[in-house]
């Protein structure tokens, strides 16, 4: 899913052209690998975590068949929603060799997060203690976990590399592989146990596949959004969105799947769960959290969906798939109205931080001072800061989708006690949306390594902001339960 990009450096070979550039050249010329001739691009990881979840009723649950409830109350009973400790959230079992401490870490990430609590809140319904949760540490582990779970072999196989994490009933199967960092195990532990609370609650055999994949994908994002560094969330939420924007923008978003089968059928060129974490965002965004609850509750007293859904909404789904795949549509379309960018730098640095827009191929300057640095880049990809230094040309063909932010320090800097040649950060851009992708570091032996944090050798990305957010879905990148 991650990969490397590197392409060769032509100036690494035509010196003569060099004594072309501008003075300010020569100051910074020394960042570039002096030999070799190959930049070390950052890894552009669109879906390290970008994979599908499945979701399945227990096998015991029998569909409500006893028509529509007796009056029209939409307004949800309260659920009390004591606190509820990890450990007796979940009941953690193991598939193959597990670590002791990532089994403490999980415990860790639903405490951290109120876990239990968010999803209760937001759904109405309670969370039900304790869930059974099986920690799968390698493919294999994860496929006998799920055969254990009832799923045919080759079924399993296939999960295995595309899957997330699975439920069934109260069940949840979580590979550990497919969730490398914190955010992604918590993102997966949320995103399950919302299966597992819409399964309890009976109203998974008539809850649309759009709104059990959209709310277990919302409120993923949502304890996500707690524990991550605000700019990574940002990018991570942004990046999600841009591959359904990329869809509209090729006319291939299929509508609004009622039915689990049809995502696992996996006919779609973009991961329909992140539509349906679009819609849903949409929906609670348009009427709150509380008329979500009160259509849960009209199809657990029994009420047909399409009935429920207009009670709690005032529309029908239908009329709904039509509005998201507008602003979609809408969003695909964005222009670009530039970047806001807020540097920290740490005392004792100084150096340049040179900026190559998405599109451009003029490196632009300005220079690093210990303290906070605020800068913008405009639509044309010019550079709006303190004493911006002359620009520079980059020999290699534009890339449209990436910002580049590059540091070169007056001091001799180390990263992991390596000398470092240079570093820097990589923004992704598509459809009006800057997003933080990850940092780099180039040792001077040449090879690089990538960090996904926004802090590098004493600076940090503090934000980075559309001064004026035009994408009429940006607003619902990150949907806090109540
Ligand atoms: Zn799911």
């Amino acid at each position: 899913m991650a990969y490397q990009r590197k392409r060769v450096l032509p100036w690494a070979v035509a010196g003569g052209m060099l004594a072309l550039a501008v003075a300010g050249w020569a100051s910074w010329a020394g960042i570039l690998p002096a030999t070799g001739g190959v930049w070390p691009w950052p890894l552009i990881s669109v879906a390290t975590h970008g994979v599908k979840s499945v979701s399945q009723p227990p096998a015991s649950v029998t569909p409500q068949t006893t028509g529509p409830a007796a009056g029209n109350a939409t307004a949800p009973p309260s659920v009390p929603a004591p606190p509820i400790s990890a450990p007796a959230l979940w009941r953690v079992h193991t598939v193959g060799r597990v670590p002791a401490a990532t089994v403490t870490k999980v415990q860790s990430l639903a405490s951290s997060s109120d876990m239990a609590e968010v999803v209760a809140r937001a759904l109405h319904l309670p969370v039900p203690v304790p869930v059974q949760i099986y920690l799968a540490q390698t493919a294999a582990d994860y496929q006998t976990a799920l055969q254990a779970q009832g799923v045919p072999a080759a079924q399993a196989q296939r999960f295995s590399r595309d899957t997330g994490g699975f439920t069934q009933g109260t069940e949840i199967v979580v590979p550990l592989y497919q969730n490398p960092t914190d955010a992604d195990l918590a993102n997966t532990l949320a995103h399950e146990l919302t299966h597992v609370t819409l399964n309890a609650a009976g109203v998974t055999s008539t809850l649309p596949s759009w709104l059990n994949e959209g709310l277990a994908v919302t409120l993923g994002m949502d304890i996500q959004a707690r524990i991550a560094n605000p700019v990574v969330y940002d990018g991570y939420a942004k990046q999600m969105a841009e591959t359904v924007l990329t869809a509209a923008a090729h006319g291939k978003l299929l509508p609004l799947a009622t039915d689990e089968g049809q995502v696992l059928a996996g006919n779609a060129s973009y991961d329909v769960e992140l539509q349906d974490w679009l819609a849903v965002s949409w929906l609670v965004h348009q009427y709150g959290w509380q008329a979500m609850a009160g259509y849960l509750q009209q199809l657990r007293a029994g009420m047909p969906s399409d009935q429920a859904f207009q009670t709690a909404f005032g529309r029908s789904p239908a009329d709904v798939n039509q509005q998201i795949s507008r602003a979609l549509q809408e969003g695909a379309h964005t222009l670009d109205t530039g970047v806001q960018l807020e540097l920290q730098v740490a005392p004792g640095i100084t150096g340049q931080l040179h900026i190559l827009s998405h599109g451009s191929q003029q490196w632009q300057s300005v220079p690093l001072q210990p303290g906070r640095l605020l800068l913008s880049v405009d639509a044309a990809g010019h550079v709006h800061g303190p004493a911006e230094g002359p620009a520079v040309a980059d020999p290699n063909p534009p890339d449209t989708q990436t910002m580049y932010l590059d540091l070169s320090f007056d001091q001799p800097q180390t990263y992991q006690g390596e000398p470092v040649s240079h570093a820097g950060f990589a923004l992704d851009y598509q459809h009006g949306m800057y997003a933080f992708v990850n940092g780099w570091v180039t040792y001077a032996d040449g090879h690089s390594s990538y960090v996904q944090v926004p802090q590098l050798l004493g600076v940090s990305l503090q934000s980075v902001t559309e001064p004026m957010p035009q994408n009429p879905i940006e607003h619902l990148l990150h949907t806090p339960a109540p």
